[in-house]
C-alpha cells in the first residue's frame, strides 16, 4: 500500500475490529435463517419470464421428438455406401419437415430431404445437397438416379431424436429464474403454463430529516432522498413487488409507526439511512421493541454497519444512508436474500477476475468494494478483460456508480493493487 486510504465517517473508517463480521460470515448467517416463499402459482409461459421455478420441469415427449435430417440433402442407408463412401440410388420420393416420407426405403433408394424432415424408415444418413449430383445437377446419371460423391460416412448429418432431452429428463430444475432461451425450452417441449414461486413483497423507506422527495422543494439545508430511487431500480430488476414508504423523519414515533404498518403485510422492509452516530442509538432502540435483529458491524467498505433480522412477519434491512452504500450492501446482501426467498438456486454475485489497468490503495482489513468500468483488452500480449476505476470512490459519489459496470471486489488480505496485478471483479448484469 503507498497512499493513505481517504476516510468516511469516522465511524465507518477505521479498519476492522475484532467485532467485525467477515462479508462472507455475515451472507452466510443471513442466507442460513431465510427460507424460500412458500406460496406458488402457476403462469402462462410469456408472464413466467424473470420467474423463479418451483418444481422441476421434465421433459414428456423427446426434444427433437423425431430422428430429423441437419441438411438439404438425400436420405439413405449407409450400408448402400461402397467403400469409397460414394453410390448412386434411385431417388424414391421427398421428405419435408412437417410432410415425412411415408414408406420404407428399399436396398439401393434414397428420399430427397429437407433440413429438419423426419428421417425415413430405414434411412440412418443425409448425404447433403452438395455432394449429389443428381436430375438437378445437370449431369449424366440414370434417369431417377442421383449419384452421391465419395467420402460420405454411415450416420452422418442426421439429429437422433433425444439428443438434445430424453424424454423424462428434468429440462429446467426447480430454483431456475426462468430466462429467454429457457421460454423458448419450455414452448418446445409444448408446456403452455409453468409453476413458479410468488413474487415477495418488499416494502422500503428512507429516512432522515434532511431529506426531501423529488417533486417537492428542498428547504435549507435538505437534500433530495436518492435511495429509495435506486432501491426501486434494484428492486425492479430483481422482479420482486414493491412498496414506497417514502421518507420517514428522525423520530421515535414516527419509525415505529412505519415499521408496523410495513411488516404487517409485506414479506421484506428496507430502511436506509440512521444509522450515524446519534441516530444509531434511537434507530436501535425502535428496532429492538419491534423485532429481533442483529446489528453487525461488517468488515466492509463502503458500508459497515448493517441491520438484519425480523420484524413481525417480514425480514428487516437496515441498510446505510450513503447512496452507494446502499447499492453495494443491496447488491451483496439484500439480492441474495431476495433470491433466496424467492426459491432460486443461484445465489452469490458471479465473480472472475479481471488485469487491473491503476494502483489502488488499501489497507488489510476489511473487503473493499469499487466502482469499476470492465472491458475487454485492447492488448494483443495479454486477451483477458481489464479494469479501471470508474471515478471517485466516496460513499455518497453516485456519478461513479453510474458509470461503473462492476464492483472491483478487493478481499480483506489484500494490502494495496499494483497496475497489471489481477482483482477479482463482479459484472452488474443488468442489475443495476
Ligand atoms: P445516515 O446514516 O442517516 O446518517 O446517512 C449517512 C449519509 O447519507 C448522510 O450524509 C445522509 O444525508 C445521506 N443519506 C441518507 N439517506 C439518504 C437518502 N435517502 N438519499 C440521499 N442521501 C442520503
Ligand atoms: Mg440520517
Amino acid at each position: 500500500m503507498t497512499t493513505p486510504v481517504p476516510m468516511d465517517l469516522p465511524s465507518c473508517a477505521d479498519a476492522a475490529g475484532p467485532d467485525s463480521l467477515p462479508v462472507e460470515a455475515a451472507r452466510r448467517r443471513m442466507l442460513d435463517d431465510i427460507q424460500p416463499l412458500i406460496e406458488r402459482e402457476s403462469l402462462p409461459l410469456r408472464a413466467a419470464i424473470g420467474r423463479v421455478l418451483a418444481d422441476d420441469v421434465p421433459a414428456p415427449i423427446d426434444v427433437p421428438a423425431h430422428t430429423n435430417s441437419a441438411m438439404d440433402g438425400y436420405a439413405l442407408r449407409g450400408a448402400d455406401l461402397d467403400d469409397r463412401g460414394a453410390a448412386e440410388l434411385r431417388v424414391v420420393g421427398e421428405a419435408f419437415a412437417g410432410r415425412p416420407y411415408p414408406r420404407a426405403v428399399g436396398q439401393g433408394d434414397c428420399v430427397r430431404i429437407m433440413t429438419g424432415a423426419p428421417m425415413p424408415l430405414n434411412c440412418d444418413t443425409v448425404v447433403m445437397q452438395e455432394k449429389a449430383q443428381g436430375p438437378h445437377s445437370g449431369r449424366s446419371v440414370q434417369p431417377g438416379h442421383v449419384l452421391l460423391a465419395p467420402g460420405q460416412r454411415p450416420g452422418q448429418n442426421v439429429r437422433q431424436a433425444g439428443e438434445d432431452l430424453r424424454r423424462g429428463a428434468v429440462a429446467l430444475p426447480a430454483g431456475r429464474r426462468l430466462t429467454a432461451a429457457d421460454l423458448g425450452l419450455l414452448a418446445s417441449l409444448g408446456r403452455a403454463e409453468v409453476p413458479v414461486r410468488r413474487r415477495p413483497r418488499v416494502a422500503f423507506f428512507s429516512t432522515g430529516d434532511e431529506l426531501c422527495s423529488v417533486g417537492e422543494t428542498p428547504a435549507d439545508g435538505q437534500i433530495y432522498d436518492s435511495n429509495r430511487y435506486s432501491l426501486f431500480g434494484m428492486l425492479h430488476g430483481l422482479g420482486v413487488e414493491t412498496r414506497d414508504l417514502g421518507v420517514v423523519r428522525d423520530d421515535p414515533a414516527a419509525l415505529r409507526e412505519v415499521l408496523r404498518e410495513a411488516s404487517s403485510d409485506c414479506d421484506m422492509v428496507l430502511s436506509s439511512g440512521g444509522v450515524s452516530v446519534g441516530e444509531a442509538d434511537r434507530v436501535k432502540q425502535v428496532l429492538g421493541e419491534l423485532g429481533t435483529l442483529a446489528f453487525w458491524k461488517i468488515a466492509m467498505k463502503p458500508g459497515r454497519p448493517l441491520t438484519f433480522g425480523r420484524l413481525g412477519g417480514a425480514w428487516f434491512f437496515g441498510l446505510p444512508g450513503n447512496p452507494v452504500a446502499v447499492m453495494v450492501t443491496f447488491y451483496q446482501f439484500v439480492q441474495p436474500a431476495l433470491r433466496r426467498l424467492m426459491g432460486e438456486s443461484n445465489l452469490t454475485p458471479m465473480t472472475f477476475h479481471a488485469t487491473s489497468l491503476e494502483r489502488i490503495a488499501k489497507r488489510p482489513g476489511r473487503t473493499e468494494f469499487l466502482r469499476g468500468i470492465l472491458r475487454p483488452s485492447d492488448d494483443p500480449a495479454n486477451a483477458g478483460p481489464q479494469v479501471r476505476k470508474a471515478g471517485k470512490q466516496g460513499s455518497g459519489i453516485l456519478t461513479s456508480m453510474s458509470l461503473a459496470n462492476c464492483f472491483i471486489v478487493l478481499p480483506p488480505e489484500c494490502g494495496g493493487v499494483a497496475p497489471g496485478d489481477d482483482v477479482p471483479v463482479q459484472p452488474f448484469e443488468g442489475l443495476f
